[in-house]
């Protein structure tokens, strides 16, 4: 089954089931599974949520699925995180209450990717602050491949199917993304957006409302150098590792280790081929964090077309937006609050982030 354009769920053969502890999911005859604690019952869980792991891993590919369907689980007790244990995610977890519940999505095939930097923090985090990772291993992201895309995520919301398969069993009412500012306010990392206002908020917040699961972006408001930032002041950034390809520090040749390990003091090579890519794309890539570096450390020789931007004032990069508080549902906003007021400083009024736009043309 191999198809560019988007098919009816109902000319689909889809079914869930479980073997022994594995949730597996048929489609077409594919199957695709979570590793899930072993005392999981698939019969004890709500069949919304089934419905909505489907939207998440389906909906660019299959139209229809949610057709019909009427939602009806409740709230359960408490958040959740999806923690892949990367810069971003470990900033989220340093602000999300302590009852937060954490799971960790694990590729469980072969790739380029590693798990060791998650594994390294996942290990600190039990042993200094007896907080439980719980890891699902999963093939989920060679779904894409039936639709000749690359391995992967197929919807944003595709990185947090784990929890929602889990939801019951932990009892969640809500499901945390480590999604920072770079992707939310800011449109391909260089424009000012009103968040709030694009389709994806509008869609995925009140659909995930609507199975009791309310999605909580407490980083939404910062930038990929203000997580940083936090990650530190947890003094968490000798641990932590965004680097997905080797063991910590981290492989020092790959853009995360650029613009994300970078700034913890780990090395990179400024002249690797990855990195050299990606700065000379123009826009350059995840542009304002890039440059916002580039800056920091003098780099302009890399970038010379670009020395015009040089002046600008990106003193906002390491500040919080407050607008960014009114995406956080009720129950959780307070206390996210009050922790990034006590690390962070705020956005004036008339900060520069308001009309940002690194390339206008
Ligand atoms: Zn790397």
């Amino acid at each position: 089954m191999v198809s560019d354009a988007k098919s009816h769920y109902a000319d689909h053969k889809i079914k869930w089931s479980q073997e022994e502890n594995l949730v597996l999911l048929n489609f077409d005859n594919q199957h695709f599974h979570w590793e899930m604690p072993s005392d999981y019952q698939i019969s004890e869980q709500h069949e919304d949520l089934f419905k909505i792991a489907e939207f998440c891993l389906l909906s660019p590919f299959v139209g229809g699925i949610l057709e019909g369907w009427k939602p009806s689980r409740k709230h359960g007790k408490y958040p959740a995180l999806s923690f892949s244990g990367g810069i971003d995610s470990t900033a989220a977890f340093a602000l999300m209450p302590k009852d937060t519940v954490l799971i960790h999505h694990r590729r469980d095939f072969s790739s380029l990717l590693v798990h060791d930097g998650a594994d390294r923090l996942f290990k600190h985090n039990e042993e200094e602050f007896g907080r439980t990772v719980h890891s699902i291993p999963s093939n989920h992201e060679k779904l894409r491949v039936l639709f000749n895309r690359p391995t992967g995520f197929s919807t944003d919301l595709a990185a947090a199917v784990h929890i929602i398969l889990l939801a019951d069993y932990f009892d969640l009412k809500g499901v945390a993304l480590g999604m920072p500012l770079d992707n939310t306010y800011l449109w391909h990392g260089h424009k000012f957006r009103n968040f709030d206002e694009t389709h994806w908020w509008k869609s995925w917040s009140p659909l995930m409302t609507s199975i009791g699961l309310d999605l909580i972006l407490p980083v939404a408001g910062i930038s990929e150098a203000a997580t940083v930032m936090i990650v530190k002041q947890m003094r968490l950034g000798s641990i932590v590792s965004s680097c997905l390809r080797k063991a910590h520090p981290g492989c020092g040749q790959c853009w995360k280790c650029f613009h994300k390990n970078g700034i913890l003091g780990h090395p990179y090579d400024i002249k690797s081929k990855e990195i050299q890519t990606f700065l000379g794309r123009r826009p350059v890539r995840t542009a304002t964090h890039a440059l916002w570096w580039v800056k920091q450390q003098n780099h302009w020789d890399e970038v010379p077309d670009l020395i015009h931007l040089k002046e600008l004032d990106f003193s906002w990069w390491t500040q919080y937006y407050p607008p960014a508080f009114n995406l956080l549902p009720d129950w959780i906003r307070s206390g996210v609050q009050e922790a990034i007021e006590s690390s962070i400083d705020p956005m004036p009024e008339d900060s520069p982030f308001l009309s940002w736009n690194l390339f206008p043309d």
